[in-house]
């Protein structure tokens, strides 16, 4: 999807790799990082801690959780567990204890490391995918396993590996590995595993036969495969070939049209003009095109194909990230919040082009369009009913690093669309914990949970009712947590953009 690191800025400063760090708002707020290793250091993970008379999620009212070593070593009823001595407590009656707290799982960060990172865990997001990894990311994961940075555990992708031309030109600051064959494809592969990537990503204008031998290639590797369903490939192949999960819903609709003849001619039509030269434009073209491809398909939507497809791929165990928070935001922009007290917490220099994007991605929609294209958003949420109706493994994916997805935020807008989409409060729960935790491989007894003050399965809302977090074994009580979200905001403000001016803005992205 698009996603777009909003600007230039960020992009530059990605392509830095470290020079966030040297960046203006880090350099000029060095207070934020020195709050968090204060506080890390105050409550060092190995601490015994014990969270007392919580309703926990799978387990049962007035529960204690016993905390140590960055484990969880001991869940059960408050009456039946002893609190060691030496143990800090807080008492969390009346609240609720999600487990292993929330999990986005598609991500794209570039921007500020006093503001980006300690986004998540101040929402309850504990784990993050990484959609597009590139060296930041595991400077990031570094500190954040040393304790010297806030920020949620994260799991990493490779470059972005595309077909000739990708989507994505080569202004993002960021890489996209082209691939042309079957050895260039496998060569490709070899660099992701080289880079510590954890998984391949795979994108939208791979050739069949390269998709294959990534897959092959990735298997060797011991490394998974997942991203986008490519235009020309057949989703229900991407599915058998072991694709770990498929992003968004442009495949997933095209793939349930009753004239699939006609609308794979028509996607083999589809062209990205590689003397575009911004991946702005790139992306836009692709955008306009595969629309108009969807609209044939939804038209000539069918029922019996969509079953089996999705049969198939809740039987291969294939993973379906909906995002619909992107799909929402690019399709139903009437409903775009003008401000919201969310931008607080990222620099003006990503929020103001936000409206400049759109106005550019949407340029040249008329009435028509814009009203066919709210049609198809609705039919995308009819997609991701069916999905689960079928029993396919859902996860929460927001496509952050988009405009109007502010991180940690925006998994909370996520969940409400996946409740209007139909999914039942329960099931929409599991895809932002025991679903990615399940594929993501997290360990059970890891110190990551969400407390909220209400019961998050009656409404699903209520996961913004946050109390406190605990993060790899740190716990964020309630004034901290507060405390530190008005640091966030500080930097948010004081934060400059990298290299201002130095280039035109352009959409970035995944
Ligand atoms: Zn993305």
């Amino acid at each position: 999807m698009p996603t777009r690191r909003e600007t230039l800025a960020a992009s530059a400063a990605l392509a830095g790799g470290a020079l966030l760090s040297a960046a203006p708002a880090a350099a000029a707020d060095p207070r934020v990082a020195q709050d968090h290793a204060t506080a890390a250091s105050g409550r060092q993970p190995g601490g015994a801690l014990a969270l007392t008379h919580a309703t926990v999620l799978g387990a049962g009212p007035d529960h204690t959780v016993l905390i140590r070593d960055g484990r969880i070593t001991r869940t059960g009823p408050s009456a039946e567990v002893p609190i060691p001595s030496g143990t800090t407590t807080y008492d969390l009656t009346g609240k609720y204890i999600v487990p292993g707290g929330l999990v986005e799982a598609h991500v794209h960060n570039d921007g500020p490391e006093s503001v980006l990172p300690p986004l998540f865990p101040l929402n309850g997001v504990t784990t993050v995918r990484e959609m597009w990894g590139g060296p930041v990311h595991h400077e990031w994961r570094d500190k954040v396993r040393a304790g010297t940075l806030l920020g949620p555990r994260w799991v990493i992708a490779g470059p972005i590996i595309d077909g000739r031309p990708s989507i994505w030109a080569n202004d993002t600051g960021q890489r996209v590995i082209e691939v042309t064959d079957g050895p260039s494809a496998r060569r490709a592969v070899r660099e992701v595993k080289a880079s510590g990537a954890d998984f391949v990503k795979v994108y939208s204008r791979l050739t069949p036969e390269a998709y294959e031998a990534i897959a092959d290639e990735s298997r060797r590797q011991g490394l998974r495969h997942a991203g986008h369903c490519p235009d020309t490939l057949p989703v229900a192949r991407a599915s058998d070939a072991g694709q770990q999960s498929i992003e968004h819903l442009h495949a997933l609709l095209l793939a349930t049209s009753a004239q699939e003849s006609e609308i794979k001619r028509a996607l083999a039509k589809v062209r990205i003009d590689p003397t575009l030269g911004t991946s702005f434009e790139r992306y836009a073209s692709w955008f306009r095109q595969v629309h108009a491809v969807e609209w044939q398909a939804m038209q000539t939507y069918d029922v019996g194909r969509t079953r089996a497809l999705f049969d198939r791929l809740a039987a291969n165990g294939t993973r379906v990230v909906p995002t619909l928070t992107v799909h929402h935001s690019l399709e139903r922009t009437d409903q775009l919040p003008t401000d919201s007290p969310e931008f607080t917490y990222l620099p003006t220099w990503m929020t103001d082009y936000w409206p400049t994007i759109w106005a550019a991605l949407t340029a040249g929609r008329t009435a028509q369009d814009a009203a066919r294209i709210r049609r198809l958003y609705e039919h995308r949420l009819r997609l991701v009913a069916e999905l689960h109706r079928a029993g396919v493994r859902l996860l929460a994916g927001t496509d952050t690093g988009t405009g109007y997805a502010v991180p940690g935020f925006a998994l909370h807008h996520e969940l409400e669309l996946l409740a209007e989409a139909g999914l039942p409060t329960r099931d929409v729960l599991r895809a932002a914990t025991t679903e990615p935790a399940r594929m993501l491989g997290l360990p059970a007894d890891r110190a990551d949970l969400l407390v909220l003050d209400a019961d998050p399965r009656t409404d699903i809302s209520h996961t913004q009712r946050i109390d406190s977090v605990l993060v790899a074994g740190r716990y964020l009580d309630r004034a901290e947590r507060l405390r530190l979200l008005a640091d966030v905001a500080r930097a948010a403000a004081a934060s400059k953009p990298p290299a201002a001016g130095a280039a035109a803005p352009h959409l970035c992205a995944h």
